[in-house]
This record gives C-alpha cells, structure tokens and sequence, in this order.
C-alpha cells in the first residue's frame, strides 16, 4: 500500500503543532503527542482501537479508553486529524494549521485514502452551510471509489 501524501516529514508536523498549541494556549500532553506521533508514522486510516494497541505496546501499559478517546477528541479540535464517517477511522491532517473541511478519496478495494488539498472545495462547502444557517459539526467529505492502481483498465 502505497503511503498517502506527505509534503512534510512527520518531525516537522509534530513541531508544527506544537507551536500551534502555543499560540492558542492549548495543552499539547505527552499523551496527545504520543497519539498524533504514532498517526504521523503510518499515515492511513487507523481505528481507535487500533491506535490504543499500539499505544499500549509503545507504552508498555494498559490504556483506558477514554485516555485514548480524549486524546482523538484534542487532536481532532485543532484541526490536527481527521476522522472518517464512513468508517470511523482517523487520519492525521496532511496540511495542518489552517481550518478547513477534510476532503478524501477513499478506495474501497485497498483502502488507500488520500486527502485533497484543495481549498476551493472547502470553502465552497463552508459558505453553502452558512447560507442555510448550518452549522458544520463534522467536516469531512468522503468520495468513495478505486485508486489509480485498483481501477480496472479502460
Ligand atoms: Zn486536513
Ligand atoms: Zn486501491
């Protein structure tokens, strides 16, 4: 499986968000750190489960869930990651530092999924709600189908 994209290393996003949680005077714990670090490493779709497993070997301890769940909830509020609908499963932001709705395209058959950078879309979107008086609580858009290597051929 083919990794999703990365214009910057995952040292270089960790530190990111760390200056990022300055600023906004939020609490950037060893714990959410942990989690966003283990994301950053393998960047695909990882359910919670998943990710408190691997957490708890890299730790070597037992994990309440909610430990884990807080933690996802933090990330997911600074715009940090992403959490698909359709799955339930997280990914890290690939462009983080800016608000803005997660647009991906998932493949069904391998399950690569790859985010969209693309801002017009985003904001397109934002301004619909806004004028019906919606208020976006889970923004992520989901375009399901084949990657370029499950496609059949033309
Ligand atoms: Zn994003
Ligand atoms: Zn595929």
């Amino acid at each position: 499986m083919k990794a999703t994209t990365d214009s910057h290393s995952a040292e270089a996003t960790l530190e990111q968000a760390d200056a990022l949680c300055r600023k906004r005077g939020a609490r950037f714990t060893p714990m959410r750190r942990e989690v966003f670090e283990l994301m950053l490493a393998e960047p695909g779709p990882r359910s919670a489960y998943d990710l408190m497993a691997t957490l708890e070997t890299r730790l070597n301890r037992r994990l309440a869930p909610p430990t884990v769940y807080r933690a996802l909830d933090f990330l997911m509020a600074q715009g940090f990651i992403h959490r698909l609908e359709s799955t339930h499963a997280y990914l890290p932001c690939m462009h983080i530092g800016h608000a803005h709705h997660g647009v991906y395209l998932v493949c069904e058959r391998c399950g690569q999924t790859v985010e969209l950078d693309d801002h017009t879309i985003a904001t397109r979107l934002e301004q619909g709600a806004e004028a019906h008086g919606f208020k976006v609580s889970r923004p992520v858009v989901e375009l399901h189908g084949h990657c370029g290597e499950c496609r059949d051929p033309a």
